[in-house]
Order: C-alpha cells, then structure tokens, then sequence
C-alpha cells in the first residue's frame, strides 16, 4: 500500500508554479471558447488552499473558503484576481442567471472520480475512507474511470447530442450543453443521478443533482495533482494517459521546458 496516494508523478503545485501557470500558461482564449454558449454571465470561484494546506500567507484566513468571483470585467480581470489568491483550484458555477440574478438554469454535469471507483487492490471509497486515504487513487481506479466515462458517454448520447468530457486533473467531467438539460427540475436531475448510479456508474450524485454547482475550470491547474484540465475528444479518452500526455502537464513538469522563474 506504499505510495498509494496519487499516481506517480503527480504533486501538489508550489505558489510559485500556480503564479507561473497562470501568469504565462492559463489559456483565457481557450475559456472563453468553453464558456461562450453560457446566456448571462458566468461566476467563477477559487479554492486557495483546502486539500493542499498551501496558500499565500496574507490569506491563512481563508484558505479553506470558497471564494466566489462574480465581479469582474473581463476573462483577463478574473486572471488577474486568479493571480493575487494563487488558488489550488478554479471552478465555474454551472448555475445560469437571468438579468436579475435569479437561477434560470443550469449546465447538467456528471463527475466519474477514481476514488469513487471500487478497486480490486485499494477497495470501495468506504474502505479508503476508513484509511483516511478518501481523496487517493491508483492507476487502476483511473483506467477503471476512463471506461466508466466512455460508457456514460454512451449512454447519455441516446438522449443528448452536445456532450464534452473534460478530464479534471483527478477523474473526468461529462458536461451536457443542449438546452433541454439546462432546463431539466431538480426533481428530473435527482432522477437522472439515480438512474445512472443504479447502471452502476460510480458518479458523484451531487454534481448530477445540482447541489453541487461549482465545476473545475477548463484549461486550469488542478493545483493538488499539477495537471491542466482539458477538454478531450471521445475518441481520445481510452489511450489518454494523464501521467504522460503533454497536453495535461504544465510546463514546470516538462522537462526542458521551464518557463520564466518569478
Ligand atoms: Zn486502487
């Protein structure tokens, strides 16, 4: 059970690899292009320090909070605020808004973690739990995920035809942006969540059910594991591997290709 924490080469990011990322790496132009279907404006929200215990000392105070950025004139604004908080993780709130605030809708999402994942070797989350090992995975857990979120993919699209799976840094995210799915009630959300857990996908139900409504950033650092999450096509999914691939690595893990020191 040694080294069973996450799978070799991942590590929690510094500050100083968070600055560098999001000063020179963090692609605004590739999340403006993920968000620009989304009616009204979006909020985002960083957590700065919760699973890592790494933050800037000025905010020792709030290093576990979420923080809610919702004033901002701009991508690059919300940048520039990303910046001062050097957080482990950004995420946007999937909640659509009328002009007056008001929920109006909300992206439907699906969450397929490794930890989540039944393990031949480590066992069910309950047994990780119990080992207080509740946010580690394996290799295996990560294979098993990728099979997990193909087949959901599958399944989803008998009924929906704007599917994009992004992995998150950890598992990987289904977002479904037809409209018939922003509109869907709580009630038909929690019905969804259910129907899909009983397939026996090993989903997070309070993404699906939408009380959970904050969601990993596209294009961020998953500042836990120093991996970008990024969209990936379905097509990509079964030979992606997230300890290698170029495209989920930032740059201060690429070898030789260090970029600017702060
Ligand atoms: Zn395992």
């Amino acid at each position: 059970m040694s080294q069973y924490f996450v799978p070799e080469g991942m590590r929690p990011a510094t500050l100083e690899e968070r600055r560098e990322f999001y000063a020179s790496e963090f692609n605004l132009a590739k999340v403006a292009e993920w968000l620009k279907g989304r009616a009204g404006k979006t909020k985002f929200a960083v957590i700065i320090g919760r699973h890592t215990k790494i933050f800037p000392e000025k905010y020792c105070e709030d290093w576990d909070t979420t923080i809610i950025i919702d004033e901002y004139v701009g991508l690059e604004d919300v940048c520039r605020q990303i910046l001062e908080f050097l957080p482990e993780g950004v995420y946007y709130d999937r909640n659509v808004y009328n002009q007056s605030d008001e929920k109006a809708g909300q992206e439907l999402a699906f969450d397929v973690d490794p930890e989540n994942i039944t393990c031949p070797i480590h066992g069910t989350l309950a047994d990780k739990m119990k080992r207080h090992q509740g946010l580690s995975f394996c290799g295996t857990e990560l294979e098993l995920a990728k099979q997990q979120i193909v087949s959901l993919y599958e399944y989803l699209e008998k009924e929906y035809s704007d599917l994009q799976v992004v992995y998150s840094g950890r598992g990987f995210h289904l977002h479904v942006f037809d409209q018939k799915a922003c509109d869907l009630t709580t009630k038909e959300r929690t019905e969804i969540a259910a129907t899909v857990k009983e397939k026996g996908f090993a989903i997070d139900v309070w993404v699906t059910e939408g009380e959970m409504h904050l969601i990993r950033l596209p294009y961020s650092l998953h500042g836990m594991v120093s991996r970008i999450a990024v969209p990936l096509e379905k097509k990509e999914i079964e030979k992606f591997n997230p300890i290698q691939n170029e495209k989920c690595i930032p740059k201060y893990l690429q070898t030789g290709k260090s970029a600017t020191s702060f």
